[in-house]
């Protein structure tokens, strides 16, 4: 019995385009009842608000099997009450966030109070509306000793026919200005990925981590000691791939063109994708 940790944009979609097989891989997960869950760097979406543009893309993923960085985020402070530079606080319940409704959203469902109000922890993800009032904010509650929690060290992703901004490149900022370095949670983060396959309820070695992306999803897969491929349909190509990975330093299990190259080698000639996707 194996599982799967499946990356989003650049191995299921492309911004609003699906990627040809996707919605035949996963569909075959479900159907064979694999145990899966596609986990995400991008901490702006909720699972709901994830499942939802999949669901227009064609593709069939309720929210239970969709695991974000906001969500890991989330479960890291539940697992680490303690704060060393703040050991008057038993719990840290207070939380200032930079970021978007997934972070949000998370944050309150579990239990977390989102405050600017003397908090113990600042979790920061992706904020298209960052300010230099949020920036000097957050670099106050550092200084002031707050845990500095970053839901994914991504510093630029794919954005139309050019890029944008990551979380993590608001937090080079953050930084520079605080002098403090945060625990990061998403991939290539091992945080993420050893929450994911504890969730799968699987040994990490049962687990195959399908991504795009040498640096976050096949680094990270490496980290947690997973299987890993490689598929050449987002960040990497098969144009940048020998590039990438000597980039990464990483070198996946396999390399597949998409997933159904995937597929094939994994599940052998005994892989039907469903004939109406
Ligand atoms: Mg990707």
């Amino acid at each position: 019995m194996k599982g799967y940790l499946i990356d989003l944009d650049g191995t299921l979609y492309r911004g609003n385009e699906p990627i040809p097989h996707a919605a035949a891989f996963i569909a075959n997960l479900h159907r064979n009842q694999l145990p899966y869950l596609l986990v995400t760097n991008n901490s702006s979406r909720t699972s709901e608000q994830v499942s939802l543009h999949l669901a227009e893309l064609g593709i069939d993923v309720p929210p239970g099997f969709i695991y974000t960085s906001s969500q890991a985020a989330a479960q890291y402070l539940l697992e680490h009450p303690e704060n060393p530079e703040r050991s008057e606080y038993a719990e840290r319940r207070r939380v200032a966030v930079i970021g978007e409704t997934g972070l949000k959203t998370a944050l309150e469902a579990a239990g977390f109070e989102l405050t600017e109000d003397n908090p113990e922890t600042l979790v920061q993800g992706i904020d298209r509306d960052f300010t230099y009032a949020k920036l000097t904010a957050a670099v106050n509650h550092l200084r002031a000793g707050a845990l500095y929690v970053l839901t994914n060290p991504d510093h630029m992703l794919p954005s139309g026919p050019g890029f944008m901004p990551g979380a993590g490149s608001l937090a080079a900022a953050i930084t520079t200005a605080s002098g403090v370095q945060p625990v990061i949670i998403g991939k290539p983060s091992p945080i993420i990925m050893n929450y994911a396959i504890r969730k799968l309820g699987l040994a990490a070695s049962d687990v195959w981590v399908i991504g795009d992306n040498a640096d976050t999803d096949i680094k990270g897969g490496e980290l947690a000691g997973c299987k890993t491929a490689l598929v050449l349909t987002g960040v990497a190509t098969s144009d940048n791939v020998k590039e990438q990975l000597s980039r990464a330093g990483v070198q996946p299990h396999l390399i597949c063109k998409d997933l159904h190259e995937f597929s094939l080698e994994v599940f052998g000639n005994s892989y039907r994708p469903p004939s109406s996707l």
